[in-house]
């Protein structure tokens, strides 16, 4: 039974390492009560990020894939009170669950919740500053699409996490051609060759399963680890 052993050790160490958190377990239940889709991030994956972005001080996050906004909630209170978030989600329905999970979580202020396909919203963005930090979470298929418009507004020496790249292995399985794999092979086979970018990706186990995280660092110099 590892799936079991997995959740046993997430609640584990979440239970020295992440307090009981009213807001957090509020947007959970809020969203469960609206019928969203069980897909957020878990609480330790959720800390990550928020851990992220206060390590590099990021003042302006960009997140694709706002569900009920649970991820929105870590990285927002990452943000000094006049930093900016900005997440892009396709369902009305989702958005509203966010806007009303951000507000009890007192996050609202500092969120910008842009409803329609993340493709079309993203281009018309054109951000007077450039954010520190995305967070890629939306229909993987279009994970390029988001990583080359994430690249575009992210600044030099800022971060981009995508999520769910390994999904259970089923991304290095030639016998896999579900769609959402193929759109994690796509953004890998782009990385390959982008000097702009130095990335990984970390495997990770635990109450949402066998899954990954990619992180990728948009170099300051265009000079590839590698060269
Ligand atoms: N980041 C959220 C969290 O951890 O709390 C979870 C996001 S969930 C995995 C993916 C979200 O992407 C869903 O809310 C879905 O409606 C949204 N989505 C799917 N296709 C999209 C598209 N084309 N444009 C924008 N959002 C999309």
């Amino acid at each position: 039974q590892p799936e079991e052993d997995w959740k046993r050790s997430d609640v584990y160490h979440n239970s020295f390492l992440i307090p009981k958190d009213e807001a957090l377990e509020f947007a959970q239940k809020n969203s469960q009560d609206n019928d969203l889709p069980a897909i957020a991030v878990s609480p330790a994956q959720g800390k990550l990020l928020n851990l992220l972005a206060r390590s590099i001080g990021a003042k302006r996050i960009l997140e694709v894939g706002t569900l009920g906004g649970y991820s929105t909630i870590w990285l927002a209170r990452a943000l000094p009170e006049d930093g900016k978030l900005v997440t892009a989600e396709l369902e009305q329905k989702h958005a509203d669950v966010a806007r009303a999970n951000l507000e009890h979580a007192g996050q609202y202020s500092k969120v910008e919740i842009l409803v329609g396909p993340a493709a079309e919203t993203l281009s018309k963005l054109k951000p007077e500053q450039p954010f520190d930090l995305a967070f890629i979470d939306a229909d993987k298929m279009s994970n390029l699409i988001y990583f080359l418009e994430a690249k575009r507004m992210v600044k030099k020496g800022g971060i981009i996490v995508v999520d769910n790249v390994v999904r259970e292995g089923r991304v290095a399985d030639p016998t896999c051609n579900h769609e959402s794999s193929e759109g994690v092979r796509k953004l890998l086979r782009h990385l390959k060759d982008d000097r702009d970018v130095d990335a990984t990706t970390i495997a990770t186990v635990g109450e949402k399963g066998y899954d990954g995280f990619l992180y990728a660092l948009l170099n300051v110099q265009n000079i590839a680890y590698s060269q």
